[in-house]
């Protein structure tokens, strides 16, 4: 199940897998934007640090995601951030998401990574006339509470802009964000985190972990690292048995994407999809397009609660039944790629930066499907906090980390969710 991203990144980072017995202040668990990001800030204030990953570099989901880099990372709504926190700290989330973009086009330039980056701007499209009256609604909060420059358009304006899917009758663009090669950007980073001095180490699951005379001792099959802290950045891929203090804490959840082959310039106009503009329904259970830079198309959904392979080719069949309605004219175009992913949900439906234990136990976990910015430049400032600066960061990001009531029904809460939003869907609510 190889994605378009492994098929076209050029050569991976040669991580090999740990032998032996390793020393050094920090070990990461998790070599994706959080991991890596956060190793890079400490090797950059002379920490001694190393990046253990059960997989090769761009294995996890931050290489196999649909590369929006967007706003996002919580899936509780604007209105109920506010609600809980203040206007005052929803703006300070809001003005963290827009850095966390910054971050990553920054590090793209700084590092002369060559991540196929897209337009500005992301784009809703309303899958339903009573959505649209949501888009608007949607539009008042971000210009009135964050002062978002945001336009509503037409069903004529996205035509004029190269936008027509057969549902959306509307649409809203928000002017932030942008579509990147997310495996290129990931490896560019960890060969830029291994120049800083990272140890960064493939294949090396984390299998045990114990605590001894104030040390971690981390064991993979192959080795063990002892260390004084430890970063867990392991996303929707954190194991139950890791260690018992993340037990019962997050909600692994699937995305899917298929891609198809290159469309010719005569095929995307016959559909007037010829932008390459980042963009999403507004389902609840949404879907996400992009046309990639040679003319394929990009377009995945979350879903399914199985991820075994027996469950691959109904939800394969699924996707390209709904591009098929939402786009008409790519109808049976031929699909060259199909691939899944774990993303992380948690109870309270926020990102966590946060420590657990005698606060040598740091993690940035739960990205709701939108960690590409936010675990990056999250990473990043976990990793400055663990060298000692100062980070000021906002309310909805630090709460502490709630275990799921009875985690062993997660899955029977997901079923509901689905079936919930399923039906809110069709109604378009
Ligand atoms: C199909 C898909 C599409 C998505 N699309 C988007 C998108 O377009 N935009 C967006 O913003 N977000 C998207 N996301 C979400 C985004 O990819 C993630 O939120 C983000 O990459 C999380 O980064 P991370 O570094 O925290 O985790 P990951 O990149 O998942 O890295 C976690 C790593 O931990 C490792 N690991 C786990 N357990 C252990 C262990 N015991 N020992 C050692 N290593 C371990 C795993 O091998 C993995 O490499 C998508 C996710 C998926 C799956």
């Amino acid at each position: 199940m190889d994605s378009w991203w492994a098929a076209s990144a050029g050569p991976g980072v040669d991580a090999p897998a740990l032998t032996g017995a390793v020393t050094a202040e920090v070990a990461v668990i998790g070599a994706g934007f959080t991991g890596l990001n956060a190793a890079l800030a400490l090797a950059r204030r002379g920490v001694d640090v190393v990046v253990l990953d059960a997989g090769a570099i761009g294995w996890g989901a931050s290489g196999r995601n649909g590369g929006f880099c967007c706003l996002g990372s919580a899936k509780l709504s604007w209105p109920a951030i506010i609600r809980r926190f203040g206007l005052a700290e929803a703006r300070r989330f809001f003005t963290l998401q827009v850095a966390a973009i910054d971050h990553v086009r920054a590090l793209l330039a700084d590092h002369a990574i060559d991540a196929d980056a897209g337009p500005e701007g992301e784009i809703t499209l309303a899958h339903h006339t009573a959505a649209e009256a949501g888009l608007a609604v949607e539009a008042a909060l971000l210009r009135e509470a964050f002062g978002v420059d945001c336009d509503l358009l037409s069903r004529q304006d996205l035509a004029a802009r190269g936008l027509a899917m057969a549902e959306a009758g509307a649409g809203l663009l928000v002017p932030h964000g942008f579509p990147l090669h997310p495996l290129k950007y990931q490896l560019g980073l960890a060969r830029v985190a291994r120049a800083a001095g990272v140890a960064l180490y493939g294949d090396s699951a984390v299998t045990g972990w114990a605590r001894a005379g104030g040390f971690h001792h981390l064991a993979t099959a192959g080795g063990t690292v002892r260390v004084r802290r430890v970063v867990v950045a392991t996303a929707g891929f954190t194991r139950e048995d890791l260690s018992p203090a993340f037990a019962g804490r997050l909600l692994p959840v699937l995305s899917n994407i298929i891609v198809t082959r290159p469309l010719s310039p005569d095929e995307q106009a016959a559909q007037g999809f010829t932008s390459r503009h980042m963009c999403a329904d507004s389902r609840r259970l949404l879907h996400y397009f992009r046309l990639l830079p040679d003319g394929r198309l990009l377009f995945g959904a979350r879903g399914g609660i199985s991820a075994s392979p027996e469950a691959e080719p109904a939800m394969r069949a699924r996707l390209e039944r709904d591009l098929a309605r939402m786009f008409p004219a790519f109808a049976g175009v031929g699909i060259d790629y199909f691939w899944r992913g774990l993303t992380d949900l948690t109870f309270d439906l926020l990102p966590h930066l946060g420590m657990m234990e005698d606060g040598s136990v740091h993690y940035l976990l739960g990205f709701h499907g939108n960690g590409v910015a936010m675990a990056s430049l999250g990473g990043a400032l976990l990793g400055r906090r663990l060298a000692g600066e100062a980070v000021d960061l906002p309310a909805p990001l630090t709460q502490p980390l709630p275990r799921f009531p009875f985690p062993s029904l997660r899955q029977t809460y997901l079923r509901l969710a689905y079936a919930a939003y399923g039906l809110g869907d069709r109604l378009g609510r």
